[in-house]
């Protein structure tokens, strides 16, 4: 799948639901309501879109939400994906709040997951605390361990927040480096209506790299994945730092991803409201041609790049839809 920039599509982003355990200040109101079960693609249905991606060239998947490990019986669809791991496609998964990972990890090595994205905004239990509202940091470290031990290959994403977790960085860095894990930390993004004051929030990452390099060696590296973060090596730990900016642009002209929501919407940018309804051909026809031809005629509309602002003088996001609708 070749957009009109030239750009080839070989990765999505699949929410499998749009619920979470967890109420991160900066992704969802206290309370959110959720959608209807049956706007919900089932898992079948989710199985045979990924299909229809993985037919069209999709070379990776990552499943996301919402929290993807308590949409009911994500298992049974993880393993079926997995038995196409290796000659249909080249990876398969996931980002998580790791609140069910000490239930999970050693079920997704057997289903041939290999790495995994974990949120871990602080180390401090009372600042988990405040900022998941619901999450409790002991469980998390414990699934992350589980993790770890089953062998997966575990990155830690943590969103950087002005006045919050600032002062953090250098411990979580170091935290990370102990046990060999990459870290990437992520400017929040003005997608949906939340509680607090979104430039409140805002903490440039530019500020917090400068900051650590006063007491880290961070190199640049190429590695590259297609998406909105820029790596550094970080010398002390022998470990990658990543800094996800969504805000700036330039990472929209190597952008190789699409993404799909729990109700079967294909939003070609995250930045942009184009989307396409899958679910509606999805449950049209049981042909998967027609299918393969909805989803082309989708990457045919794929926008150039992305359009985020903040509405200052309302406080607005500039998307009315949240995180855990599109999938982080
Ligand atoms: N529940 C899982 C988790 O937290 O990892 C997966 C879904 S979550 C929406 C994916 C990622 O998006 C998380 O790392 C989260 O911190 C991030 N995220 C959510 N809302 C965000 C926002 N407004 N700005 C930046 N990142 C955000
Ligand atoms: Fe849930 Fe992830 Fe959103 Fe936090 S960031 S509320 S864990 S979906």
């Amino acid at each position: 799948m070749i957009d009109p920039f030239g750009r080839a599509i070989s990765y999505v982003r699949v929410s499998v639901t749009d619920r979470c355990d967890f109420r991160c200040i900066y992704c969802m109101a206290e309370d959110m309501t959720f959608l209807p079960k049956q706007d919900l693609l089932s898992l079948k249905e989710l199985e045979r879109l990924c299909g229809a991606f993985i037919d069209l060239g999709v070379r990776k998947l990552r499943l996301t939400g919402g929290e993807p490990l308590v949409r009911r019986g994500v298992m049974a669809l993880i393993n079926r994906l997995g038995l196409q791991l290796g000659h249909r496609f080249d990876e398969l998964t996931l980002t998580t709040n790791g609140s069910q990972l000490g239930r999970f990890a050693e079920e997704l090595v057997a289903a041939g997951v290999r790495r995994i994205n974990v949120s871990v905004d602080t180390l401090d239990p009372d600042k988990f605390a405040a900022i998941t509202r619901w999450g409790r940091l002991p469980q998390v470290l414990e699934g992350v361990m589980a993790a770890k031990a089953a062998g997966l290959k575990v990155k830690i994403n943590a969103v950087a927040l002005k006045g919050v977790n600032e002062a953090e960085f250098d411990a979580m860095l170091e935290w990370c480096g102990t046990h060999g894990f990459d870290l990437c930390l992520i400017e929040t993004m003005p997608l949906g209506e939340i509680d607090g004051d979104r430039l409140d929030q805002y903490l440039p990452l530019s500020t917090v790299r400068a900051r650590l390099a006063r007491n880290w060696t961070l190199t640049p590296i190429d590695y590259a994945t297609g998406g909105p973060a820029r790596y550094v090596d970080v010398a002390e730990t022998g470990t990658r730092l990543g800094f996800i900016t969504p805000l700036t642009h330039n990472f929209c002209e190597g952008c190789n991803r699409v993404r799909l929501t729990c109700t079967g919407t294909l939003y070609m940018c995250l930045g942009q409201d184009d989307a396409a309804d899958l679910r509606a051909v999805l449950r049209g026809s049981d042909n998967d041609a027609v299918l393969q031809e909805a989803i082309i005629a989708a990457i045919a509309r794929k926008p150039k790049g992305h359009d985020f602002v903040i509405d200052r003088d309302h406080n607005r996001p500039a998307l009315a839809r949240h995180m855990n609708v599109t999938g982080g």
